[in-house]
């Protein structure tokens, strides 16, 4: 009887059960995508002028999770909007953690502040930082589940000149990527006191034209009423053209700051506008909210970047009492424009000299001889795998190199290397230890960059 159960057993076992796996479906996420090679000189753009400039106006930079506990965006963004409504990567963690992928960088910013004790250093700190952001959006032409931004914020400081000096630099970056013609709009939505009467204001007016609304603007007037005036459905906006707007009712304290600022803006000479209807999606914004547009004619309008201050965020977050101001661009977006208008990409430095090896011990040699001309900033160009003298020259002369150095096996022994001008086709052996100082004269000669940077 046993061992019948044993046999039937051994039987079973021997027989393993189908694989449930799941077929590998080998494509990015919908709303995700690669930034493949040849993409890159682009991005390189946009990270180096960022950098440069966030360290020109004193940025430092900060680089946080890409995970938060979920309730720190939910609470600084607000319940209401539409990003904590409908777009939030939420999930639970096999410790039991309700967690989210940052849907913007500010929120997980200000944290750090708080939990870093920032508030200690020179007022203002200024916090630069980059990186991708994840929206469970529609996906469409501009709008991605992943994205990525770069963002500004400077914590401490009230004056509205940090207001000007913040869409300054938004519009230098821009400017400087080589997009020259675009608008900024400003508006002013008030503090917690005036934005109060405001908001009420805003209800009863959009309460007579309820019938008129789309049904999420219906649903806003009672989560988020700001954001109907910036609906972009046309029955939305006959509507929101009406509406009392914010500007007429701020307090003295933030109509003063708004006077200000766009004093200050007059005084540099930006391309700004007043957008009445500009409010910002979120909830944490006081006083000035901005936005940088295109001013692409034809396509969908969306905006390249856009912020604002959040005066009260810090505090409400458990942190000192601390004014703050921020903006944030989609590095996607921005890229997307400098291809229409033709601005250029980061030129990628190409290698100039080309080393080829022949035979076994040459082969052996050529590894360290590459590392040398790298420690010393020649950017060189190879194919070590490949064995013909004829086919290495072939590569050279595709990527276009100033020299080739050949070593062959005599080469080799004898500690030297043959340098040949790929334009003349001039050839000379030259010591294996003068040839680093020999490639730096030549190629400065030629005037070509011979460092990478
Ligand atoms: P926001 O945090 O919504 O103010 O967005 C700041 C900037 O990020 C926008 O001006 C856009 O350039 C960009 N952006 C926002 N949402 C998306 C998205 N879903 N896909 C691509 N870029 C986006």
């Amino acid at each position: 009887m046993d061992s019948k159960k044993n046999a039937k057993k051994i039987i079973k076992r021997a027989k393993p059960e189908k694989s449930k796996e799941e077929p590998l479906v080998l494509q990015t996420l919908r709303g995700m995508k690669d930034i493949l090679p040849s993409d890159q000189p682009y991005w390189e753009q946009v990270r180096r002028i960022s950098e440069r400039l966030s360290r020109d106006y004193g940025f430092l930079r900060l680089d946080t999770p890409i995970v938060e506990f979920s309730n720190l965006f939910t609470r600084s963004i607000g319940e209401g909007t539409d990003i904590v409504e409908k777009e939030m990567y939420t999930f639970i963690t096999r410790g039991g953690d309700k967690v989210a992928l940052r849907p913007e960088l500010t929120a997980g910013n200000c944290r750090s502040f708080i939990q870093n004790g920032m508030n200690v250093l020179s007022k203002p700190v200024k916090i630069f930082s980059t990186g991708p952001v994840y929206r469970y959006d529609r996906p469409q032409e501009g709008r991605y589940r992943e994205h990525f931004q770069v963002n500004f914020d400077a914590f401490g400081e009230q004056d509205p000149i940090l207001d000007a000096q913040m869409i300054q630099i938004a519009h230098r970056i821009i400017q400087t990527l080589g997009i020259k013609s675009v608008q900024m709009q400003v508006n002013s939505i008030g503090c917690q006191v005036c934005r109060k009467d405001y908001k009420e204001l805003l209800v009863n007016y959009l309460e007579s034209k309820k019938s008129k609304l789309c049904q999420d603007c219906k649903r806003r007037m009672d989560t988020n009423p700001l954001r109907v005036l910036d609906c972009k459905e046309d029955k939305c906006s006959q509507v929101a053209a009406l509406a009392p707007q914010s500007v007429d009712h701020l307090c003295e304290e933030c109509r003063t700051h708004f006077k200000t600022l766009l004093e200050y803006l007059d005084e540099l000479d930006l391309p700004y506008i007043i957008n009445p209807h500009l409010v910002r999606g979120l909830d944490y914004y006081t006083k000035t909210v901005f936005e940088i547009w295109s001013s692409a004619e034809e396509g969908k309008k969306l905006s390249l970047g856009g912020g604002g201050r959040y005066d009260k965020l810090i505090k409400m977050m458990g942190g000192e009492d601390t004014p703050a101001i921020g903006f944030a661009f989609g590095v996607e977006r921005v890229i997307a424009e400098m291809k229409r208008v033709q601005a250029k990409p980061y030129k990628i430095p190409r290698p100039k000299v080309f080393l080829a090896q022949l035979g076994n011990l040459a082969k052996k040699k050529s590894l360290r001889l590459f590392s040398e001309l790298e420690k010393n900033g020649i950017l060189t160009a190879e194919s070590f795998g490949r064995g013909s003298l004829k086919s290495q020259l072939r590569i050279a002369n595709k990527l276009g190199v100033e020299f080739t150095l050949i070593l062959g096996q005599k080469e080799s022994l004898d500690g030297t290397v043959i340098v040949k001008n790929m334009t003349t086709g001039a050839q000379e052996t030259v010591s294996m230890d003068k040839l680093v100082d020999l490639i730096k004269k030549k190629l400065k000669a030629d005037n070509v960059v011979v460092y990478h940077n």
